[in-house]
């Protein structure tokens, strides 16, 4: 299916997408190829701002190697990442990236800890379709209740290394945030086991603040369709741009004298 899909989508962004992906891959199968499940890199880089420093992407969306650099698990999603790492210190606050609804919570397995999903609205991000976020690994379960509402930059639980020990990461484990993205067309959409979640599409979370692009000035400062000026909210509590109605999951912090 990706070959059509590439053929529907072809366009000068696309193609630069690809290229990226094609001179970036480390080695092995094109975006998907044999994983039997829609994951494609979607050849966008965060670029953040010179104003704060911010928890940055450890290991990318579609990536097939983990932040250590090495190889993901043929197991899940053919190797390839369904989601991004960033790596944390434990008991970092973990914020919605947008207005939403807390729709589950609870503790997984190996690889997904403690987790919580959240759901945001076309009016909650300015987006053309419904959004499902699930931040995984959190320290302690979110204090959270089903079914409450959430604002943009919300703290909703801290984040941990539940879900990674013992396995590749030893005992030690390994303190990040791993965020999943959903894309689907309805709010209805039933969250939990990944089988009941199979007909919404995983994308790169940067897609959500690529598509939510509000054309402020800083725009003018991408230097490629392939780079997203990432919104954020700061350490002190200033969003950046004003109105932007999505913003990174972490606080950044000002760099001071700038
Ligand atoms: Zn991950």
């Amino acid at each position: 299916m990706g070959r059509n899909r590439y053929a529907v989508l072809v366009n000068a962004r696309v193609i630069l997408a690809f290229v990226l992906f094609a001179v970036s891959a480390p080695s092995g199968a094109g975006p998907g190829q044999g994983s039997g499940v829609d994951i494609a890199p979607s050849g966008l880089t965060a670029v953040f701002s010179s104003q704060v420093r911010c928890p940055e992407i450890s290991s990318p969306f579609a990536s097939r190697t983990r932040y250590d650099g090495s190889n993901r698990p043929r197991s899940a999603f053919g190797g390839h990442h369904g989601g991004m790492d960033i790596t944390l210190a434990e008991g970092t606050p973990l914020l919605s990236l947008a207005a939403g609804t807390v729709v589950a919570k609870g503790t997984g397995g190996m690889m997904e800890g403690n987790y919580i999903w959240l759901r945001h609205a076309p009016e909650d991000t300015g987006l053309k379709y419904w959004i499902y976020t699930k931040y995984q690994h959190l320290d302690t379960q979110s204090g959270l209740e089903l079914g409450t509402a959430v604002a943009l930059g919300q703290a909703i639980g801290q984040s941990g290394k539940t879900g990674t020990v013992g396995g590749h990461y030893g005992r030690a484990g390994y303190p990040h945030l791993h965020l999943t993205v959903r894309k689907g067309q309805s709010g209805d959409q039933e969250v939990g086991d990944r089988g009941s979640m199979s007909n919404m599409q995983l994308i790169d979370p940067l897609q959500v603040y690529h598509d939510a692009d509000r054309g402020t000035a800083d725009v003018a400062r991408h230097v490629s369709a392939s780079e997203v000026l990432v919104p954020y909210i700061s350490t002190d509590g200033m969003i950046v741009p004003t109105n932007t109605r999505v913003v990174w999951p972490l606080a950044c912090q000002p760099v001071s004298g700038s």
